[in-house]
């Protein structure tokens, strides 16, 4: 089976946030609660996990996914790389170190951040490996080709990618020509739309639509949110085409007959 699957769709502070009082009733809709942005793509026995969130164990654990073949980073803010410790298990189970795909930029940060994981230790102490290897045009997960392309996110480069008719760009404030290009013709698009008000390195909900509407794809997840939108509320003001992803949203891969 090729699918994608939505480990978390909240925003770096995940919501609910610390400290933060909320409705009973919001908290009640399992939908508002959001871990941090990460998806994983699946195809047969392989996976391709699609960055690191402080959460990535216990989104792991949720979705039962107990292999993964190499990781993809989009860019290294904490909210999408502070699970990679926790890749260690993976190491211990396959004996080698994991693929990490990174922009040459983000490789710097992974080597600065988890020293160790490059280190020589003796058998037997259990830290991770990561092997860093730059971006391609194309990843092969399975029997998807994945292609990669670059978004603007503030002054970050990030990378967004397409699986078939399928995109995901997690923290973007701006779409370069070339990666519009990629963006056309889609089933679906998830798409950040981080909260209600404007934001200097994100589409803001009212961006995040109009971009939606632009792109025309026949349904758009809206991804990285934060507690400005109780799920339920906000998708009674959406057009039908445009959704709210959620932790554990699936989205099948399969080629449409
Ligand atoms: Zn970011």
């Amino acid at each position: 089976m090729n699918q994608l699957i939505m480990l978390g769709s909240g925003t770096s502070n995940g919501v609910p946030s610390l400290g933060v009082d909320y409705s009973p009733d919001f908290l009640a809709n399992p939908k508002n609660h959001r871990t941090r942005s990460s998806i994983v793509i699946q195809s047969g026995d392989e996976a391709l996990l699609v960055d690191c969130s402080p959460e990535m164990r216990l989104q792991l654990l949720r979705e039962q996914i107990k292999r993964v073949d190499q990781v993809l980073i989009t860019h290294t803010h904490a909210d999408h790389i502070m699970g990679m410790d926790d890749l260690r298990a993976f190491c211990l189970k396959s004996g080698r170190a994991m693929p990490i795909l990174a922009r040459p930029e983000h490789q710097a940060d992974i080597r600065r951040i988890f020293p160790y994981a490059f280190e020589d230790f003796p058998p037997g102490i259990e830290v991770p490996r990561y092997e860093l290897y730059d971006v391609p045009p194309q990843i092969r997960c399975g029997e998807l080709e994945i292609d990669t392309f670059e978004v603007l996110h503030g002054k970050t480069t990030v990378v967004g990618l397409r699986v078939r008719d399928v995109a995901y760009l997690t923290d973007v404030s701006e779409i370069p020509p070339t990666a519009w290009e990629r963006l056309q013709g889609l089933r679906v698009l998830i798409l950040d739309a981080v909260r209600r008000k404007p934001h200097r390195n994100h589409f803001h909900f009212d961006k995040a639509v109009e971009v939606a509407l632009e792109l025309g794809a026949e349904k758009t997840y809206f991804t990285h949110l934060s507690h400005d939108y109780d799920h339920d509320l906000t998708e009674a003001e959406l057009p039908s085409q445009i959704r709210l992803a959620y932790d554990g949203l699936r989205i099948p891969l399969e080629l449409s007959a």
